[in-house]
């Protein structure tokens, strides 16, 4: 009998309503076990499409087939994919599913926190030590950075480019009726939902999840919290019924989500106000363990770098925090 570890590494494909399915894709992560993809039957009856096709890794596209033969699909029969956004678990298998089915990609232009750093690997390098000296990271660890380099594109299949710009409005036609693209950035400067009105069912991607799970891309646009809570703030308004998000099973209560997403949100900017009020001033690195309550990891460090420069500057716009005199090494303090 396989353990429950095992069973958990397993691709499943169930279906949701007719016409539309969940894939459930395994991701060697800890804390995030699985991603969605959702496949949805097109209009006409001539194959699907997929939106969001998992991360890549030597074993993703053959899991991600063997997902849709579970519910007697086929990758060939693919005629469109569309990516919510440009983050490797939802775009990395991309290349490989355009290859395989012959079909266009769709995505949001604003993809370049993905694709510069496949174009150009070493200016990705040069960013993440300039993000690392300007959270505090100390310099010998900032050589360290460089030294092992960065695997460039690692999780990615392959850079594809979309072949329509899934911006405000955009439509597509399925067997469950037709999506509307509504741009929500925040998340991720490319992240885009897709609303079916009749039935009134929200494909989020990870701009909300079943558990609360709050991350910003950091130096891409000028205050990615804000875009967020404005991003939450025009999905509330579309009063959906069913949520399909990027991690985890589909609900209902869509707008308690969407209300636990946005108290998660103003609760931590709070949390990182009374942090510098109370130690600054301070870099950010130096008051990450204070703001969430654990130590900073080699696992978390990105993640939690990312999210805390987000609230830091969205304070700063607001006039509540200052990043005192050098622009490359901000020590925080409360305005
Ligand atoms: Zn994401
Ligand atoms: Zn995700």
């Amino acid at each position: 009998m396989p353990s429950p570890a095992t069973e958990r590494q397993q691709p499943r494909g169930e279906r949701i309503i007719p016409g539309l399915w969940r894939l459930r894709l395994p991701l060697p992560w800890s804390g995030i076990p699985h991603c969605n993809a959702w496949v949805v039957d097109r209009a006409d009856g001539d194959g699907h499409v997929l939106f969001d096709c998992g991360l890549h890794t030597k074993d993703s596209f053959n899991q991600l087939c063997e997902a849709l033969t579970q519910i007697g699909k086929r990758i060939e029969d693919t005629k469109l994919l569309v990516c919510t956004h440009a983050h490797v678990d939802h775009y990395g298998e991309a290349k490989a599913v355009v290859d395989a089915a012959g079909c266009e990609l769709w995505m949001h232009p604003n993809h370049a926190h993905m694709t510069a750093s496949l174009k150009d690997p070493e200016r990705l390098l040069e960013q993440r030590v300039a993000v690392g000296r300007e959270s505090g990271v100390p310099e010998e660890l900032l050589q360290h950075y460089r030294e092992a380099g960065t695997p460039p594109g690692e999780g990615v299949a392959g850079l594809v480019n979309p072949a329509k710009d899934l911006v405000d409005g955009v439509e597509i036609e399925t067997a469950v009726g037709t999506w509307t693209a509504i741009e929500t950035p925040g998340h991720a400067p490319s992240h885009v939902s897709l609303y079916q009105p009749n039935r009134r069912i929200l494909l989020a991607g990870d701009h909300i999840l079943g558990r609360v799970a709050l991350y910003y891309d950091y130096g891409w646009t000028d205050d990615p919290v804000a875009q967020y809570l404005a991003s939450l703030d025009k999905v509330e308004a579309l009063d959906a019924r069913l949520c399909l998000p990027g991690h985890g099973k589909s609900f209902t209560d869509v707008r308690g989500h969407i209300e636990a997403h946005r108290e998660a949100a103003l609760g931590r900017l709070d949390r990182v106000e009374d942090v510098v009020r109370a130690s600054g001033p301070a870099t950010a690195i130096a008051m990450i363990p204070e703001i969430y309550g654990r130590p900073l990891s080699a696992e978390n460090a990105g993640w939690l770098i990312s999210e805390t420069m987000c609230y830091l500057r969205h304070l700063e716009r607001k006039g509540v925090v200052t990043s005192g005199d050098d622009p490359e090494q901000p020590r925080w303090t409360a305005a």
